[in-house]
């Protein structure tokens, strides 16, 4: 499997580091992109990035009113090949 999207961390971190003053920062939380996932196929390991889809609803209540709470389920889809090289990537089990 390719490095593309480690690659592009390693540049987009920088990238974005650049603009954020040491001085400012008390410690770094997450750095690195919402939807990536570690993707395993054979004996092949990295990184690809999914996208989100998602159903927001609102559940019903006893008496069959709406509820006020939002419930939000989501999934990332994941594609089958780079998007950065077009590579072939691994699929997922
Ligand atoms: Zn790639």
């Amino acid at each position: 499997m390719c490095n593309c999207i480690s690659e592009a961390k390693v540049n987009l971190e920088a990238h974005l580091k650049a603009q954020i003053k040491p001085e400012t920062v008390y410690s770094y939380d997450e750095i690195g992109f919402d939807n990536e996932c570690f993707m395993l196929g054979g004996n092949t390991i990295g990184t690809a990035i999914g996208i989100p889809f998602s159903i927001e609803y609102y559940g019903k209540k006893k008496d069959g009113s709406r509820s006020s709470k939002l419930t939000k389920v989501k999934t990332n889809l994941f594609p089958s090949y780079c998007f950065l090289c077009g590579e072939k990537l691994p699929t997922r089990d």
